[in-house]
């Protein structure tokens, strides 16, 4: 269980999060939508730990992790760029995270990374280094990267972004797959309203730095709680 409790974060004279009470459920699959600007992605930052909170406390299974460091959170981040590198093949792609945190075995990285690979259907993909990978390649060993440290939480700021309609849609069912055999809890951070309403089993809507709502999609169309909610899941992206 993940708490964001009265989370804050200013950037000089601009408040990016203003204020987020919410609590993520082990297990489960949030999205987090609003328009450009709302604060989205400066959440998923703090929860990563890669923004320091102005004010508010982070808990993640009733630890305070408010101040601690990306790598002690067991969290993995996924990026709409994929972040790749260019240099190294799929396989070390995905296993260098493990090798330098230095706490497996190698015999133990190649086991998750087969693992891993099967899961996403990526083998062939291993050997392969990123220019020689479609952008939907890419980012599927961008997912290896982040499933084969079986993190306590995915963490991802519009994954898709890049992809086209087709591919895009094509992901989603894959997500949305890959969280069905996983069960690992998953934040997702989109602008886009009809990929928010098919990925989430519950969904945040922001505005300005703040939670308008939060539903199941089903809740959020027949009881929007107010008309900017309204108008933001009914407008099509
Ligand atoms: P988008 O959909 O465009 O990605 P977003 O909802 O992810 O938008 P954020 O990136 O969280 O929005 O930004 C929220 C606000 O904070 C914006 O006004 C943005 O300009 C500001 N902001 C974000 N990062 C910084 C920063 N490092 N320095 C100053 N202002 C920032
Ligand atoms: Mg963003």
């Amino acid at each position: 269980r993940i708490q964001l409790q009265d989370l804050r974060k200013e950037f000089d004279d601009v408040t990016a999060v203003d204020g987020i009470d919410l609590t993520i459920e082990d297990g489960e699959f949030l999205v987090i939508v609003g328009p450009s600007g709302c604060g989205k992605s400066t959440t998923l930052r703090l929860l990563a730990g890669l923004e320091h909170a102005t004010d508010g406390r982070i808990r993640m299974n009733d630890r305070d992790v408010t101040g601690i460091e990306p790598k002690n959170r067991n969290i993995a981040m996924v990026f709409q760029n994929y972040a790749l590198y260019p240099h190294m093949t799929g396989r070390r792609n995905i296993s260098f995270g493990m090798k330098s945190a230095g706490e497996f075995t190698d015999r133990e990285i190649e086991k998750r990374v087969d693992q891993a690979s099967e899961t996403l259907d990526i083998a062939d993909l291993l050997d392969r280094k990123p220019q020689a990978m479609s952008g939907g390649e890419r980012q599927r060993v961008a997912l290896g990267r982040a499933i084969v440290r079986d993190p306590d939480a995915f963490l991802m700021d519009e994954p898709l972004s890049n992809l086209d309609a087709k591919l895009r849609i094509q992901m989603r069912a894959e997500l949305t797959k890959l969280h069905s055999e996983l069960g690992t809890t998953t934040v997702y951070v989109t602008h886009d309203q009809t990929e928010a309403m098919t990925l989430g089993e519950r969904v945040v809507v922001m505005e300005d730095g703040r939670i308008m709502q939060v539903d199941t999609p089903q809740v959020l169309y027949d009881f929007p709680e107010h008309r900017f909610v309204a108008e933001f899941i009914g407008d099509p992206a």
